[in-house]
């Protein structure tokens, strides 16, 4: 049994984030009191989600905790990309997608995309989930939502914020003076930087596909094709949360091209802001390289467990550091995190596991909610905790309590009950003790009574032999499965 819950909080510390359409840290004012609409950008589905794609999906879900912990209620969205997703931000390139199908031999039809994506799909949720993230109010599949973009974009066309190319409809960026906010982006030197455009047809560099026409796709009044990747956005944010969302949430290499890009059809669409709060964290980077699957380090959380880590203890690392600094993953520093967590879990489970929750410590509350308020402070918040482990002037009671409330947050997997707690740990409850295991450490404990410390060593390797650690401790020996 999970006893997670959220502990509200009350009065509510102002939460204040990093809105990287100001640059600057901005008080959360929602746009309708008491709530929260947040979308996140979705995977492309043409592969398992590596390591670093995590990282992006921690964010909506620490945001989420917090909000709920100040007794929001939370509408979020995450999306999948199941279509059409070219592998460069520009408008040509091959189809991640497509590609995909090719190499799984699929023959390349709307129904077969669909199908090839599913698993995933369900890939990409499950490693959510067994990373202690809670899920979206609602995931969308872009490919289910096309009617809804093609009518986004012949409402563009009709405004006349679109035009007709030899191989699509473009948004026409000239007509939307406030391109560029996002990333400050400087389009001047946009179009004297560009290459020779391979679309000679474009107004401007910097114009983005609304549809591309295609021999497979779907049909519309332009010819059979596909919509463009920012409108799927746009389009899911419409259809599940509104036209004007608090925020929005991404890596932020999608800040330039795309979340530009759906700012603009978005606000030409109605006029109003689109978003309130735009949130980007930064990459994860394995030995400084970029994570790529072409440069061979495309690790995954699966590859993680099969290295013995639990996808807690790579939460752990990633909370160690702030969600807009670059985090630089290496093994050495996941087992740092690992055993760090290990010793939590321990205080939690065994040294604190048999008492029953008392108060939370106000005290250490409202500083561990303070620096998470603190547009997200997670290593601050962790630095809180350890303290609070380590302070003796708090009681074994309060502790429990406070680190109980502390887990709705961070998701640490320390709220468990205290026997699925301690299986966890490889801890066994005194009936799960084998006999002969049990005589072996009576047999021990009156070797070390009559100090015969020789005969205690060889006692405990048998009991080693046999799957089981034991160690000596101020109240007696301790046992725990050796496999963890
Ligand atoms: P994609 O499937 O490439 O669209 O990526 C899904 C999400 O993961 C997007 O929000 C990306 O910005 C984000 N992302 C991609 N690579 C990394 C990385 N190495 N570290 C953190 N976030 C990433
Ligand atoms: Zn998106």
């Amino acid at each position: 049994m999970n006893m997670f819950r959220i502990f509200k909080h009350s009065p509510s510390e102002p939460i204040w984030l990093y809105n990287t359409l100001s640059r600057q840290k901005e008080e959360f004012v929602p746009l309708k009191k008491g709530s929260v609409t947040m979308y996140s950008c979705g995977p492309t589905v043409y592969d398992h989600i590596h390591i670093g794609n995590l990282r992006a999906y921690l964010l909506p879900d620490l945001l989420t905790r917090l909000f709920l912990y100040n007794g929001y209620t939370v509408n979020s969205t995450i999306n999948f990309t199941d279509f059409g997703h070219l592998t460069d931000d520009a408008d040509h390139g091959e189809d991640k997608m497509m590609k995909g199908m090719k190499r799984e031999g699929y023959e390349i039809t709307l129904d077969n995309m669909r199908r090839f994506a599913l698993p995933y799909i369900e890939s990409f949720k499950d490693d959510n989930l067994a990373m202690g993230n809670r899920p979206p109010t609602q995931y969308a599949r872009a490919s289910d939502y096309v009617t809804a973009q093609i009518k986004l974009i012949e409402t563009l066309e009709q405004k006349g914020y679109a035009y007709r190319t030899s191989d699509g409809v473009y948004f026409d960026i000239a007509k939307f003076p406030k391109y560029g906010q996002l990333g400050n982006m400087d389009l001047d030197k946009l179009k004297a930087g560009a290459r020779v455009e391979v679309n000679e047809e474009k107004h401007s560099p910097a114009d983005f596909a609304l549809w591309k026409l295609s021999d497979m796709g779907w049909d519309s009044r332009w010819g059979k094709g596909f919509p463009g990747w920012h409108i799927e956005c746009t389009a899911m944010v419409f259809d599940t949360l509104g036209k004007q969302i608090d925020i929005h949430t991404g890596g932020e290499d999608l800040q330039y091209t795309h979340h530009n890009g759906e700012i603009a059809q978005a606000e030409a669409l109605t006029q109003k802001q689109y978003v309130n709060y735009w949130l980007h964290n930064a990459f994860v980077t394995i030995d400084n390289n970029k994570i790529a699957k072409s440069l061979g380090n495309g690790l995954r959380l699966r590859h993680l467990i099969d290295r013995g880590f639990s996808p807690f203890d790579y939460r752990y690392w990633l909370l160690q550091s702030h969600y807009r600094t670059t985090a630089n993953f290496t093994w050495e520093a996941l087992e740092a995190a690992r055993s760090a967590l290990y010793r939590l879990r321990r205080l939690v489970y065994e040294e604190l596991g048999d008492i029953r929750p008392g108060y939370i410590d106000s005290a250490y509350q409202e500083r561990f909610v303070k620096a998470l308020s603190d547009d997200l402070d997670t290593p601050k918040a962790l630095a809180v905790l350890w303290e609070l482990v380590k302070d003796k002037n708090v009681s074994a009671k309060d502790k429990l309590a406070t680190i109980h409330s502390f887990d709705s947050l961070l998701s640490l997997d320390l709220s468990k009950d205290p026997r699925s707690g301690r299986a966890a740990l490889g801890v066994i409850a005194e009936d799960d003790i084998p006999g002969e295991v049990k005589s072996l450490l009576e047999e021990r404990e009156s070797a070390r009574q009559g100090k015969d410390f020789a005969r205690a060593d060889e006692l405990r390797d048998r009991i080693e032999e046999l799957g089981f650690e034991v160690k000596d401790t101020a109240d007696g020996q301790r046992l725990k499965r050796s496999s963890v």
